[in-house]
Parts: C-alpha cells; sequence; structure tokens
C-alpha cells in the first residue's frame, strides 16, 4: 500500500500496531469496565522507546513532530481510547519542556522520557475559569530560590500516575502581576494531594483527577522557559501538540466505528430472508456516507499535522479546525455506529458504546469544540484568537 509517511514514521507505526494487537486491544474492555489506567500500555510504549517520540534525537528520543504524534494516537485510538489519551497528554507534555529546556532540564526529564523511565502530563485546567486553560488561578511565590504553588487543577490526565507534572501557574508576590508561568512538578513534591479517583462518562482509564497544591515547594531550575511564559506555551507549544494529539484520537474511534459498523453489516444475517445486512440499500448508503465522513476528516487532519510540521504560513486555522471536526466526526460515525448494530449494540458496555462515551470527550476537553470554531472563524478572518 501507498504509504504517507516517511521510512522511520512508518517503523513506530508497526512498532504500536504490535503493542495495540498483543496488549492495548485485549485489555481494552477492562480498561473502561473498572476505570483502570492503562499501565500495561504505557509500560509497553515505554519498553519500545515510543515515550520519546517528542524528545530531540540528541537526548535519546525520534525529535518527531506533529504527523507523527497524530498518527501514533490514531493507531492507539482505534483500539483503545483512554491508552490514546494518556499517551498524548504524555506526549504533549513532553513537547512543552522540550521546547525551551535548560540542560538540567534536558538531563533529568528528557533523556529519562527517551529511556522509557519517565512519564509527564499537563496540569493546566482549573474549576474557576473552568475550559479557558489559559487562565490559571493557581499561584506561584517567589521564596528562597523555589516557588511555592498553591491551587487546584482539574481534571489531570495520568493523575497520580505520571512522574511529573507540567503546571501552569498566576504570579503572586514579588513578580509582575498578571504573569503567568508553567513549571514542572516532580510527583513526589510535598504539598500535593490528588482528590478522588476518576469515574468518568467515558475515557475511563485516563485517571483525569483533581490536583490540590499547597505550599508544594518547587525548584527554580523546575520553571519552563522564563516567568511569564505561559501564554507563549500555551498557544505555541500546548495547543498544536495537544490538538492534534486528540485528533488522532478521535480519528482512531471514528476508524473503529466504520470498521465494527461494516463488520455487523456482513455478519449479521436475516433467518426470514437469509441475506446479510449489508444487501439492503439503506444501510449501503448509510455505511457509504460514514467512510466519506471518515475519510473527509481524515484529509483535514493529515493536512493540519503536515502544514504544522513544516511551518506553513496558514497552517493556524486547519491545526484549530482538525480537533473540533475529528471530535464530531467520531461522535457522529459511533452514533450512526450503534444504529446500525441494532440491540446488539446497544446492551450495556458494547465495543461501539464505550466509543461513543469516549468520543463525547472531544467536545469538553478545552479547547472545546465551540471555543475551537471561534477560534478557526478568527483565524480566517485575520483576527486574535482571544
Ligand atoms: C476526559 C478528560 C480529560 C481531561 N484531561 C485534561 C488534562 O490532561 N489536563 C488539563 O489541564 N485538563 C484536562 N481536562 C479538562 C478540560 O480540558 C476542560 O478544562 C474541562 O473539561 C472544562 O470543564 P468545565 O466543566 O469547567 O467547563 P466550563 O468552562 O464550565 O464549560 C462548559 C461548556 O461551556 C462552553 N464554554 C465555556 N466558555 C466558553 C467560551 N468562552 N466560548 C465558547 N464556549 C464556552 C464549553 O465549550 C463547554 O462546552 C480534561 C477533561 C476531560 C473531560
Amino acid at each position: 500500500m501507498h504509504t504517507l509517511y516517511s521510512p522511520k514514521l512508518d517503523q513506530l507505526a508497526e512498532l504500536a500496531r504490535q503493542i495495540v494487537d498483543d496488549s492495548v486491544l485485549p485489555n481494552a474492555e477492562l480498561v473502561d469496565r473498572e476505570c483502570r489506567w492503562p499501565e500495561h500500555s504505557m509500560r509497553a510504549f515505554a519498553d519500545a522507546g515510543l515515550l520519546g517520540l517528542q524528545v530531540p534525537g540528541t537526548l535519546g528520543g525520534h525529535g518527531l513532530g506533529l504527523h507523527a504524534l497524530l498518527h501514533l494516537t490514531s493507531i492507539i485510538g482505534q483500539a483503545c481510547p483512554s491508552s490514546a489519551l494518556c499517551f498524548g497528554m504524555h506526549c504533549v507534555g513532553t513537547a512543552v519542556i522540550a521546547a525551551k529546556a535548560t540542560d538540567s532540564q534536558r538531563n533529568r526529564y528528557l533523556r529519562e522520557i527517551a529511556a522509557g523511565r519517565h512519564i509527564t502530563t499537563l496540569a493546566l485546567s482549573e474549576s474557576g475559569t473552568g475550559a479557558h486553560f489559559y487562565l490559571p488561578e493557581t499561584t506561584m511565590t517567589r521564596d528562597n530560590g523555589r516557588y511555592l504553588l498553591n491551587g487546584t487543577k482539574q481534571f489531570v490526565t495520568n493523575g497520580g500516575r505520571a512522574d511529573s507534572y507540567v503546571v501552569s501557574t498566576v504570579a503572586s508576590d514579588g513578580m509582575a502581576e498578571g504573569d503567568f508561568s508553567c513549571v514542572i512538578v516532580d510527583a513526589d513534591t510535598p504539598g500535593m494531594a490528588w482528590q478522588q479517583p476518576w469515574d468518568g462518562f467515558g475515557m475511563r482509564g485516563n485517571s483525569s483527577r483533581t490536583l490540590a497544591l499547597q505550599d508544594a515547594a518547587v525548584p527554580a531550575e523546575n520553571l519552563l522557559g522564563t516567568e511569564g511564559d505561559q501564554v507563549w506555551y500555551v498557544f505555541e507549544v500546548v495547543a498544536p501538540y495537544f490538538l492534534m494529539a486528540m485528533a488522532g484520537t478521535y480519528l482512531g474511534i471514528a476508524q473503529t466505528a466504520v470498521d465494527l459498523a461494516g463488520e455487523h453489516l456482513r455478519n449479521r444475517r436475516h433467518s426470514h430472508t437469509g441475506g446479510t445486512l449489508a444487501e439492503i440499500e439503506t444501510m449501503q448508503t448509510r455505511y457509504a456516507a460514514m467512510w466519506v465522513a471518515l475519510q473527509k476528516t481524515r484529509a483535514l487532519v493529515e493536512e493540519a499535522a503536515q502544514r504544522g510540521d513544516v511551518g506553513h504560513p496558514e497552517a493556524l486555522p486547519f491545526i484549530l479546525a482538525c480537533k473540533a471536526d475529528a471530535g464530531e466526526t467520531a461522535i457522529t460515525l459511533a452514533n450512526d455506529a450503534m444504529t446500525i448494530c441494532g440491540g446488539s449494540a446497544y446492551r450495556e458496555n458494547s465495543r461501539v458504546a464505550q466509543l461513543l462515551r469516549d468520543a463525547r470527550a472531544s467536545h469538553v476537553m478545552s479547547p472545546t469544540t465551540d471555543m475551537l470554531r471561534v477560534w478557526t472563524g478568527r483565524a480566517l478572518l485575520g483576527m486574535p484568537l482571544l
């Protein structure tokens, strides 16, 4: 088959497919049923060297960008969307650390990530500002060569499981008011308290927990970039990597919805006619429409990733549109698959029902679908996003 990818990415994709077949897919139902964080998936990705996807080659990683992230999350998302979300958020966190890493951060975090010994993730959202994830209220105060963090983060994917957390803050005493900054908080930092375990409607394995920070002391060398850099990180690094990781995850869900619908159409046979559902014209047109929707979304997200990787001057509206579109397509196609697969899919915890529940996270994970549509329009009209 003609491949869109470089030989290196093809090789990594093949590795990911093997892991998916051996471990991710066989455990996907358990992850969903028991709200189990997919340790088996993350361990296998670590052992295969995939955690270093976004770590520069000089530090032992693969030094790859948006297209690679899109491709791998879509392969994993086809089998276990929670695993794709956990892997994706690790990769976004890695890209944030790598963007302006100091020597100490390269050695302590990026080399460890590439060696498969360290998982990171993003802790940006807060209940006060909700979907406005770029407006943290967690404060950061200078204190004798370190920073003290106080506040509460919500919905931290990989919460309580990662080795470090990229946390966004607002300046407190001693710094310019209104300055937002990002810092790396190690998992064993005193003053961190994890709230109740995650028991979500979908994405049930992602351990999306609330984290309270009370005078959590972070060494000054854990500051990312310089004080006040958070807005740069959010829009230059978090947004493109996060949107691509999520677009890949939801593209994977959409692909599986089409696959499961096709499988059911071919196999479900009525006793009174002896024929399959695939022979009914209404089902044929429904299935064709699903396939076309999938291909349109795939074309958009591929275009977005490739433009993003080369820094194309018109990449922005593509990147902003791709997660909203992939999420919408995943929800629509999972819904269509529920209809096509009939009563068997409606049974509690069918694989198709799980896809639908997982796909629903796309609309509320920020930047949310509504926000992205506004931002895409603004970008196309030459207006500032905020
Ligand atoms: C499964 C899951 C995983 C997550 N993982 C992470 C993570 O790893 N790290 C992290 O930091 N956060 C994470 N989040 C949090 C997420 O990004 C959002 O911040 C959170 O879902 C917002 O919830 P809320 O109820 O406070 O939203 P609200 O702010 O109350 O928004 C509710 C609705 O109103 C809409 N809305 C609000 N303001 C606007 C506006 N200005 N314009 C248009 N529409 C608007 C939103 O689009 C949304 O549909 C995760 C969330 C989920 C569900």
